[in-house]
């Protein structure tokens, strides 16, 4: 074979008659070589019986023009498409010595250099101008099997066997029956039955799959380079399924490619029907490398969920629905589609519902929250066994919100442990659509019964708080109070008496004493309201919402304070807005506010020794609210204390409780309103509330 470039293979030309001429001189097909200019290299004698030509006469001429082909203007595109291919096969018509047409099947290969440089091409040549109707028929056929061969998408290789056909038959010679056995026991034989696997074709797909580049780096090559010795295995089980005649196998493997990549394949050798002990085999490979991705992302995702799920602090409980979506399924069939309804109409449905949900795992979060000794204690159980009576409306909540198809719902409701003990749980479901898609259900439970307790705790203090408050402040208040109910008392003493005196004159004048009487009655009303008052704000009662108007409930708030007004000589001036709509509130509290408010205010303005004391109370109608304000010219609020004033325990007085202000926001907001304090331009301060007025 000529070798570097052509005007070398020019001076070797001489040479390779005498070297190839034994080889190919025994093929019975055509062979010539020829370089790339078409001067002709080699002829075999096949070729001088089929075109007429001595070797002698030939050698050193042009090709082409010594078997013109009929049709010449091609033969420059099929010479093009040979170099860009490395490959051309089909039927010419040439002429021969004798001036007759033959009809030749050809082929044609490039040869390269080892730097991938054409040199030569060699052409083998099979006459067909007289075929058997059998054999058009068959080359038809092999012509369709080329075309499929290479239009499937998967990569196709048609393997020569024949040698390992041989070693085969060797070792079963030599006495060996068991071939795993030996396979196992005998690595090296499946190497050498690989590297004496040769290729005899490859379709288009094979060549890109396998990063080629061309058919011909692939085509007369051995497998070795393509079986990673992690895969020998798989090459093993298609031996073994060659000896045991099996029509094929399906193996998937890794294999490797020329461009030193590994891919998954699906691995498939046939031996169609009666090809058992012939030479090839065909082999389609189809790459999986995406799908082998793609499950392993699946694998490696579910394994960071598993992992996520054990490793959680909260306990994690994943339901299997299967049953209870079938359950809602049989109702939908059934007609009824308001389930809901269906639930409130037949409680039994909710038990039946959560006996057919049963527990597939749990984390060691769900473990401990549940009492268990382990996992397997709570896998399997249905929910039913963890819900009391009472916590019944929760499922039903939460089966309606899943029917709505809400992918979370979230309650804090009460559970059994597994000894029956109740704990205070934050329940919380999350039915995503991937979670649906495989029947399950995600539930996290938080055990907040330390929350709960410390919650009702702190508002039994907070109620302790607001009490003591009031009768703190109702201390402070004593003075006034015991002024106003001296004043109608005394009153009544001195009434009393001036009537005896008039009854006891000579001519009693009733209608003086009737007049004092009825002085006397008003006092004792005005007496027994104060009482009232005060009992009102002295009980510990719950609060009691009524429709109330604002400017009314301040004026009689400011009855309380009227001796602290004036002890302290403090100017009240009330601006109310007028047509103000209800509020809905609690009397007694809101006027707790009032007051609270005003007493901070004139400490404040006594603590700074304010000249001129006076407070303004306002009512206005501001963004479809009330609101009220109430404004001092004491010292105002330090900023910075701004933050602190409503927060619980705050307070700069030497033996104030720091309740006050954050009692009346307790207040305000579960009145739906808010709670604020601003400084006054002119220095003093101002706090503000408002009240959403009665619908
Ligand atoms: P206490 O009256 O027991 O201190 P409060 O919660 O009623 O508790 O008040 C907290 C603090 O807010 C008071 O100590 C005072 O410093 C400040 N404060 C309240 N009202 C006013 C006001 N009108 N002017 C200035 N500071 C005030």
């Amino acid at each position: 074979m000529p070798e570097g470039n052509g005007s070398e293979s020019a001076e070797n030309m001489p040479h390779l008659p005498g070297l190839l001429a034994p080889i190919v001189d025994g093929v019975a097909e055509s062979v010539i070589v020829r370089d790339l200019s078409g001067r002709i290299l080699l002829w075999n004698k096949a070729s001088e019986a089929l075109y007429g030509h001595s070797r002698e006469a030939v050698l050193g001429r042009n090709l082409h023009e010594l078997l013109p082909a009929h049709r010449p203007a091609s033969t420059a595109d099929l010479e093009r498409h040979l170099l860009e291919q490395g490959h051309w096969e089909g039927e010419l018509k040439r002429t021969t010595a004798s001036g007759g047409d033959k009809q030749v099947d050809i082929r044609w290969t490039v040869v390269r250099d080892p730097s991938g440089q054409p040199v030569s091409i060699i052409e083998y040549g099979r006459d067909v101008t007289r075929l058997s109707d059998i054999e058009v028929e068959s080359r038809m056929q092999a012509h369709r099997y080329r075309n499929l061969f290479q239009a499937m998408a998967a990569a196709f290789w048609e393997l020569d066997f024949s040698e390992v056909r041989r070693m085969l038959a060797q070792l079963a010679q030599g006495g060996v029956t068991d071939f795993r056995a030996y396979f196992e026991a005998h690595p090296e034989f499946i190497d050498a039955a690989i590297a004496a696997t040769r290729v005899v074709d490859v379709n288009e797909k094979t060549v890109m799959l396998f990063g080629a580049g061309s058919r011909e780096k692939l085509v007369g090559g051995t497998i070795t380079h393509f079986w990673p010795p992690e895969s020998r295995h798989v090459y093993a089980e298609s031996l073994l399924a060659s000896v045991h005649r099996l029509p094929s196998l399906s193996q998937e493997t890794r294999l490797s490619t020329l461009d030193g990549r590994t891919i998954h394949a699906l691995f498939t050798v046939c031996w169609p029907p009666g090809h058992h002990g012939r030479g090839t085999v065909l082999v389609g490979v189809i790459d999986i490398s995406d799908r082998v991705a793609a499950e392993q992302e699946v694998r490696a995702s579910e394994l960071r969920y598993r992992n996520l799920f054990q490793a959680m602090s909260t306990a994690l409980f994943q339901l299997d629905t299967t049953r209870q979506r079938a359950l809602i399924a049989d109702l939908m069939a059934r007609g009824i589609t308001d389930i809901a309804a269906h639930v409130d109409n037949d409680p039994d449905f909710l038990v039946t519902y959560m006996d057919a949900m049963t527990i597939g795992d749990v984390n060691e979060a769900a473990v401990r929250i549940m009492g268990a000794r382990d996992r397997s204690e709570l896998i399997g159980l249905p929910v039913t066994r963890f819900w009391p009576k009472p916590s019944y409306p929760v499922i039903r909540r939460a089966l309606v919100s899943g029917l709505r198809q809400n992918v979370t719902f979230e309650e804090e409701t009460v559970h059994y442990r597994l000894d029956g003990r109740e704990i205070h749980t934050q329940f919380i479901v999350n039915a995503s659509p991937e979670l649906r898609a495989r029947n399950m259900a995600l539930v996290g439970l938080t055990d907040i019964t330390e929350r709960v307790a410390a919650q009702k705790a702190l508002r039994q203090l907070q109620s302790e708080f607001a009490h003591a408050s009031r009768l703190s402040m109702l201390g402070e208040l004593t003075a006034s109070i015991a002024h106003e109910v001296n004043q109608p008392l005394a009153a009544i003493s001195a009434n009393g008496a001036a009537g005896a005196r008039w009854l006891s004159r000579p001519v009693p004048d009733l209608d003086e004493v009737r007049s004092i009487h009825t002085n006397m009655v008003s006092d004792a009303k005005r007496a027994a309201d104060i009482i009232a008052r005060i009992r009102a704000m002295a009980s510990n009662k719950t609060s009691e919402r009524q429709s109330l108007s604002p400017n009314q409930v301040i004026e009689e708030a400011v009855k309380f304070l009227r001796h602290e007004l004036m002890a302290h000589e403090v100017d009240l001036s009330l601006e109310f807005a007028d047509g103000l709509p209800d509020i809905e509130a609690d009397r007694v509290q809101l006027q707790q506010i009032i007051v609270n408010l005003a007493l901070n205010a004139m400490q404040e303005m006594k603590r700074a020794h304010c000249p001129q004391p006076r407070l303004r109370m306002v009512t206005l109608l501001a963004e479809g609210e009330l609101r009220f304000e109430i404004k001092d010219s004491g010292p105002g609020i330090p900023p910075a204390i701004q933050e602190r004033l409503f927060q619980s325990f705050f307070t700069t007085k030497a033996n104030g409780l720091g309740m006050g202000l954050s009692i009346c926001r307790n207040i305000i907001e579960a009145h739906g309103g808010r709670i604020w304090a601003e400084n006054l331009p002119s220095g003093g301060a101002c706090f503000i509330f408002t009240l959403p007025f009665a619908r």
